[in-house]
């Protein structure tokens, strides 16, 4: 085979093969490159000045694409310039953006295949360490990132998510409006908040936001109002909702220590399901739940206050909404729900920012959703130690079905 075929092959823009290597036996592919005549601008590493002169030349060698079923190795002449700015500087060379051992559009492929994939699965495909490829699929993120534009927040989120007993709680900032997340951070408190508002917004920017859907957690709306002076703080449905399901969770097992036998193996292993609403279940599914209705009354009650409070979002009249919420909270009487008391107690004390709900218009179930695609991250990527590299990967899952959700829109 010609060098020139080669060199159509490999397609690397200005560059051209001048020497190659193929072993038949091992299934490898070795190509010697270098620029081709006339292209001789040489850029600078550091600043991007174009120099006109070399200092030195250097070989590299990086991974590139695979060429049929011959693995590939690329040996990259390189030129280091000598930059009035920057000194003695290696040359920029658009498929080498790092240091490491690959060319960029390999890193690019492998990135892309984690998109679908676990790291551990890339990597036995590409015959790789695995954490070869989480290094490489952080370094196609961040080139992701740097290039897009940044969407303004005007509506944000903010949540806590439980990442497990050794780290903990993480504080996770989203944008509604791009239904993705922005900022991490370890920990849930005041200081956590604060740190998001004064490290990664201007001043203007922290002025723009409209609107917070948050927990009703008081740290994270000391810190908005501190911080967010024209945002309205919003106790959304689905924050709300997990504290319902929280108290289903605790008459369930407090039924279960305090009943014996028949009852202690229908409760058991029916948590998910007293979580789940009925609309959402299977007939059989819902007949395990109204079996065990039948033996606890207490069980029962505490599924329907839960089932019936998810109502509270239809109305779009504050007059409405405290009307329904008053109704909801007379229905507890008698009914020695403690948890339930606890949960109505905490309502009425955040009244105004349930019903900022009719005041401001926010997107429900974006918060829910983003909160979701993390989860399912973590669940797949066995603990992400590098929280930069977890909300990279929730940003892409983020934009990458938005993308999709567009298309189908046009189509
Ligand atoms: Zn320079």
């Amino acid at each position: 085979m010609r060098d020139t075929d080669l060199t159509k092959l490999l397609g690397w823009p200005g560059y051209r093969v001048y020497r190659h290597e193929i072993d038949e036996e091992a299934k490898t592919l070795k190509l010697w490159v270098r620029r081709k005549r006339g292209h001789q601008k040489l850029v600078c590493s550091g600043c991007g000045r174009a120099l006109e002169t070399a200092h030195d030349t250097n070989e590299r060698e990086v991974r590139d694409l695979p060429c049929m079923e011959f693995r590939t190795t690329v040996v990259v002449e390189v030129y280091r310039v000598c930059c009035p700015d920057c000194g003695i500087k290696v040359e920029k060379v658009p498929q080498l953006p790092t240091k490491a051992p690959f060319s960029k559009r390999f890193e690019d492929a492998v990135g892309q295949a984690c998109e679908s994939a676990a790291a551990r699965q890339v990597a036995l495909r590409f015959g790789l360490a695995a954490s070869t490829v989480r290094a490489m699929d952080l370094r196609y993120l961040e080139r992701w990132a740097a290039d897009r534009r940044k969407p303004v927040l005007a509506q944000m989120g903010v949540d806590e998510i439980h990442l497990g007993k050794k780290q903990k709680f993480i504080t996770v900032v989203s944008n509604l409006d791009s239904a993705e997340p922005v900022w991490f951070d370890r920990e849930r408190k005041k200081e956590t908040l604060d740190g998001f508002f004064q490290g990664e917004l201007t001043a203007r920017q922290r002025m723009r936001i409209t609107a917070a859907c948050v927990d009703m957690w008081e740290p994270y709306r000391l810190s908005i109002e501190q911080w967010a002076p024209n945002c309205r703080i919003v106790y959304d449905k689905f924050h709300v909702m997990q504290h319902a399901n929280k108290a289903v969770d605790e008459v369930r097992r407090a039924e279960y220590f305090r009943k014996g036998g028949a009852i202690r193996g229908l409760v058991r292993g029916k948590r998910w399901l007293l979580l789940s609403r009925w609309m959402h279940l299977s007939s059989p599914k819902r007949q395990e739940l109204t079996q065990l209705f039948a033996m606890n009354r207490k069980i029962f009650k505490a599924y329907l206050l839960k089932e019936s409070l998810d109502r509270l979002w239809t109305y779009r009249y504050e007059g409405a909404m405290v009307n329904y919420l008053h109704r909801w909270i007379e229905q507890l009487r008698w009914q020695r729900l403690k948890p339930f008391q606890k949960l109505a107690e905490m309502l009425v004390s955040h009244l105004d920012g349930i019903l900022n709900y009719c005041r401001t218009k926010v997107p429900l179930g974006i918060v829910e959703a983003i909160n979701g695609n993390i989860k399912s991250l973590l669940r797949r990527g066995r603990g992400y130690r590098n929280l930069r590299y977890l909300l990279l990967k929730a940003q892409r899952i983020a934009s990458t079905r938005t993308e999709f959700v567009a298309f189908r829109k046009a189509a």
